[in-house]
């Protein structure tokens, strides 16, 4: 469960979160919005890569302390994908999956090439675990990006756009990967401009508008019954 309470954010002194507050079972949960409205700052901020200007941030109970001390140890829970995929470009995919493993988690060396194997294999990766990211597709390079992210069974996934950088002829092969996370009782929060995958792979959405979170709840409702002119315009450019 994610409790926000009066969550500010200011960059020097501008306000990009204006107060959020939130509070929901979050299984499978969208973000969406225009640009600049705050998205990328807010899941920063949920999984304790920035701190935020005020107010609160709960995850099953517990508050985030944006404490440089305990910090690492809350990020070490939770996977991050990013819009480009991040990985380490002088290592093999099955590399870039193990090393965290190792070096984060303390798994041992034959037991994390192990595991890594394994979700190369299961993400349809087992031809390509030998080669760098400079030999893979884009949408390949975020296969892995998300083995990665997946590989120490972190409590929550975040993604940030993860399918924006990529080709179109990609897009579907990783939302159909996050999917399959969902089916397999992945928790994600997912900001995300697809708004097919919004509406029918989350269960919830939220809507931020201008560091306001002007609507949140079951996917299904907040696409199909939007209640703020905001988000019906914002729908409505889209078709
Ligand atoms: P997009 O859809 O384009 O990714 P977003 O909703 O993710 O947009 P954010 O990246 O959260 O938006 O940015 C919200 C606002 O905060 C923007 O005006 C941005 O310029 C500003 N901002 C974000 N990060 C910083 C930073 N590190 N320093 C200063 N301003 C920032
Ligand atoms: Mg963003």
């Amino acid at each position: 469960r994610i409790r926000i309470e009066g969550l500010t954010k200011e960059f020097d002194g501008a306000p990009v979160l204006r107060g959020i507050n939130f509070d929901d079972d979050v299984t499978t949960l969208a973000v969406i919005g225009p640009s600049g409205g705050g998205k990328s700052t807010l899941l920063r901020i949920v999984g304790g890569l920035i701190a935020p200007t005020g107010g609160t941030v709960e995850v099953d109970g517990e508050a985030v302390a944006y404490d440089e001390r305990t910090l690492p140890a809350y990020r070490a829970q939770l996977g991050f994908v990013f819009q480009s995929s991040g990985l380490f470009h002088h290592l093999s995919a099955l590399e870039n999956v193990a090393l965290p493993l190792r070096v984060v988690h303390g798994v041992p060396e034959d037991e994390a090439r192990e595991r890594a194997a394994d979700l190369l294999s299961r993400f349809g990766l087992a031809a390509e675990e030998g080669k760098r990211p400079v030999q893979l597709s884009g949408g390949q390079q975020q296969r892995v990006a998300i083995a990665r992210a997946v590989a120490a069974r972190p409590k929550m996934l975040l993604l940030d756009e993860p399918t924006s950088a990529l080709d179109p002829e990609y897009t579907n092969d990783v939302l159909d990967l996050i999917r399959d996370l969902k089916d397999s009782g992945t928790r994600f929060i997912v900001v995300t401009h697809e708004m097919g995958f919004a509406r029918h792979a989350c269960d919830k959405a939220a809507f931020l508008h201008d560091g306001t979170l002007l609507e949140y709840g079951a996917s299904a409702q907040l696409f199909d019954r939007p209640t703020t002119p905001e988000l019906q315009r914002f729908l409505s450019k889209l078709l």
